[in-house]
């Protein structure tokens, strides 16, 4: 069963881990280090050629790629979190390089070339900064992300050195849209939407947008003890209106989520009304309008709860980064393929970040999710099974042989 070797495979690739809880695997680390022989074995076993590149991604590419013929990419990213598991990342270079050996072995062959990638670092874990390999291959890698520190303050031009990559080749990785079909990842859920349904897979629709607010609500500190409850100006009580708004708002609207994740009460003491509290808002939607029209609601409602407090409310935008939408004929050639597995291909958002945001710079991206136990991630007990890996395999696998007709090669 493929899936069992998939299985196995990321058992194998998880031992490359830092000591500690559950699979701890940073960008250009020694376990990064020590993981790469192991995923380059498991792509020549595949028949594709492999190699480092400038950006300490790991490709694969078999002979049509490396003609110039149109390819599709596939891949997703080696790196974890601190203390993260098996399957975020590692599945969806396991599974495709697994499916393109069986490919091999069956004598199917496809009509495009194919490209694999594990790419360094999604997570962002060790650097501030991120998609490093995928903004790379996309040619919008930013050479100011080369100076960005970890907590050791070695830059990431220094660690790619030391990792024998030279990062002034970087902007050469740039690929030739022209000659890219697509970039196709299959990545655990991190959710618990297919496990509810009992479906072991589904089709990502978009990566979610995000946005950020930093709110400041000023009241007045007074005595806890003195001052009548009808008087007081308390930042507190008006922030706990605010985050129940958000929570309402977010509650009612289809497809948008939000939190107020981070709260400063000043000055914080036992016996003291709360002068000011700032807080964050943080939301999120694949559709642009549904979050923008969610933020209208929530900063509308902000006058209100200033004027009902007595105290005053500001809001400032700190970030803003749109979603992506997944390409039609890669979401139709999945769920097709889901059907023929006699399972319901069922459609859903990613509200998490992915290589694809990148990616969706260069060329038409798709996401295939697997189940993932409790809808866990980012975590230690993070769990697939080899039942769904086999189910994940056989649609790609079934995949692939679709996007030749679909693409008219
Ligand atoms: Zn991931």
């Amino acid at each position: 069963m493929l899936g069992q070797l998939i299985f196995d495979r990321l058992e194998d690739a998880a031992r490359h881990s830092q000591p500690g809880p559950g699979v701890t695997r940073l960008f250009l680390s020694d376990e990064h280090r020590a993981v790469t022989p192991l995923i380059r074995d498991w792509v020549t076993k595949a028949g594709l050629t492999s190699e480092i590149d400038a950006a300490g991604n790991i490709v694969g590419r078999d002979a049509k790629a490396l003609s110039g013929a149109p390819t599709l990419i596939l891949g997703s990213h080696q790196d974890t979190v601190v203390s993260g598991g098996k399957y975020d990342g590692m599945l969806g270079v396991a599974l495709p390089i697994a499916v393109i050996e069986h490919l091999l072995k069956t004598g199917i062959e496809l009509p495009f070339g194919i490209e694999v990638v594990a790419f360094g670092d999604e997570e962002g874990t060790r650097f501030q900064s991120t998609l490093v390999g995928s903004r790379a291959l996309a040619g919008t890698f930013d050479p100011k992300a080369l100076d960005a520190t970890d907590d050791q303050d070695i830059t990431v031009a220094d660690a790619l050195k030391a990792f024998g990559c030279n990062p002034d080749d970087i902007p050469t990785l740039k690929r030739d849209r022209k000659n890219v079909l697509g970039f196709v990842e299959v990545h655990i859920e991190q959710g618990p939407v297919l496990e509810k349904m009992d479906l072991p897979v589904g089709v990502v629709t978009a990566l979610t947008g995000i946005e950020r607010h930093r709110v400041r609500i000023q009241g007045k500190a007074s005595h806890a003890g003195t001052t009548p409850m009808h008087d007081r100006h308390d930042a507190l009580v008006a922030a706990a209106d605010v985050i129940h708004q958000v929570e309402g708002i977010c509650s009612a609207t289809e497809g948008m989520v939000g939190v107020v994740g981070k709260i400063d009460v000043t000055p914080n003491a036992v016996n003291v009304i709360p002068d000011h509290v700032d807080l964050t808002i943080e939301l999120r939607a694949p559709e642009r309008i549904v979050r923008v029209n969610g933020r209208g609601q929530i900063l509308s409602a902000l006058p209100n709860i200033a004027r009902n407090r007595r105290v005053e409310i500001s809001a400032d935008q700190t970030y803003e980064a749109e979603g992506v939408k997944c390409a039609d004929w890669i979401m139709n050639g999945l769920g097709q393929a889901i059907g023929e597995q006699g399972i319901s291909p069922h459609r859903l958002f990613s509200g998490a970040g992915h290589d694809g945001l990148a990616m969706h710079d260069l060329c038409d991206i798709g996401m295939l999710f697997v189940r993932c136990r409790d809808g866990l991630s980012h975590h230690p007990n993070e769990a697939i099974t080899p039942e769904d890996a086999d189910v994940a395999a056989a649609v790609l696998i079934d995949f692939l042989q679709m996007v030749g007709p679909m693409k008219g090669l």
